[in-house]
């Protein structure tokens, strides 16, 4: 069972391309598609798999390795549509862009300036390059960096696109050195509750809760309430640059709080015996909540899914694994009888009406996901629990004991 997995990431970019090689890279994803097509069509004629890579190359204007790993992903496909016994149906051919695949130092390249910028050249086609200057994400920008300049990283195949009209590199990266525990390999189960204001967190083993915290991060709420306030104001008067300037703020507080967040869980759970950090899969739970206002929805979307994507990938770098559960019930259901109701939950108060235990409403929604994600992970069995100790909470800003 002990699987370990290579560390692998998708890194996302966009780019900011220098003057108007814009339309090359357009160009070139359309010219991919029609590669992607081509593909298709010689292998529903029934040409040998092994030439089509060449007749396509010959025809399109691409460079050649970017041609071969697009041929090879429509062959793929072809393969999984053979699979399923439908390789009569009609077309499976698309329109439009498609992804301009890479090897790195082949296709694509990526150097670090002195100010601390990565720029890019894409082959976009034979001796035609876009270039420019890479831009996203602190942290994604961060593990690119290193991989530029250490052997930690390796950097793998890329993928240049459209995504709403913006130009978009992903990269793949695998961490040479690091591997992730398997998360079936795990003997503490870390369940993750997490809220608009605070993240609740419990540690689960066989003998039982070995400890909880609450993160309380309510700053965060209170400053997205601010800005969304002043951003009202801007528009009201009409000045979309100001508006534009507090929403980037917002957005670079909002993520430097949830980045501390996400390594103060990463810190807490480390601390136990190869932990595994189970979330609750919030797609789901978004559709089932019933949103008053267009500002709700905003609150509700943004830091849930960041700070889950944070932890998961800060978890990875220590090697810890982390995975999802279905989140029904979690937050009405009591973790010492069970006993599921609506009414158990009063805002952040707990009360079950049936054994009427009660805890901070939150803290018991960690507890239900750390029990789920041993049911559905682990081959060890859940704790009677007939007791919980008692909250501890923590302020991610001062980091202070309440
Ligand atoms: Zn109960």
């Amino acid at each position: 069972m002990t699987d370990s997995q290579a560390l692998v990431k998708t890194l996302d970019f966009q780019l900011n391309i220098q003057s108007d090689n814009e339309s090359l890279l357009y160009d070139a994803t359309l010219e991919a598609r029609s590669a992607y097509n081509e593909t298709i069509r010689l292998a529903k004629q029934g040409v040998d798999w092994d030439t089509i890579p060449d007749r396509v190359a010959d025809d399109a204007d691409l460079v050649k390795n970017t041609t071969q790993r697009v041929v090879a992903k429509a062959l793929g496909a072809m393969e999984n549509y053979y699979e399923y016994d439908d390789f009569d149906q009609p077309s499976h051919t698309k329109d439009g862009a498609y992804p301009l695949r890479a090897n790195y130092e082949e296709g694509y390249n990526l150097s670090l300036t002195d100010d601390g910028d990565v720029t890019f050249r894409i082959s976009a086609k034979p001796y035609n390059h876009v270039k420019g200057v890479l831009e996203g994400d602190d942290a994604h920008l961060d593990i690119l960096k290193t991989a530029l300049t250490s052997d930690e990283w390796k950097i793998g195949t890329a993928e240049a696109l459209f995504h709403n009209d913006n130009a978009e590199l992903h990269v793949n990266v695998t961490n040479t050195e690091q591997t992730v525990r398997d998360k079936q390999d795990s003997r503490t189960v870390v369940g993750v509750d997490v809220n608009e204001d605070n993240v609740a967190l419990t540690a689960l083993s066989e003998d039982g809760v070995e400890d909880t915290l609450v993160i309380d991060f309510a700053e965060i709420k209170f400053e997205r309430h601010r800005y969304f306030t002043m951003r009202k104001r801007v528009q009201n008067a009409e000045k979309p640059s100001m508006h534009d300037t507090l929403e980037g703020r917002e957005e670079r507080f909002v993520r430097d709080r949830l980045h501390k967040v996400s390594r103060h869980i990463v810190e807490w759970s480390r601390q136990f015996e190869n932990p595994c950090i189970v979330f609750e899969d919030l797609k789901e739970m978004r559709e089932s909540i019933d949103y008053g206002t267009r500002m709700n929805r905003r609150l509700h979307h943004l830091p849930f899914r960041a700070l889950q994507y944070y932890t998961s990938y800060k978890a990875a770098f220590e090697g810890v694994p982390t995975a999802w559960i279905e989140p029904e019930y979690t937050s009405q259901q009591c973790p010492l009888c069970g006993h599921t109701e609506r009414a158990n939950r009063r805002k952040k108060r707990f009360k079950c009406r049936s054994c009427q235990h009660q805890d901070h409403a939150d803290r018991g929604a960690s507890v239900n996901i750390a029990v789920k994600g041993i049911k559905k992970h682990q081959d060890w069995n859940v704790p009677a629990l007939n007791s919980l100790p008692q909250v501890r909470k923590v302020s991610n800003e001062r980091r202070s004991l309440s």
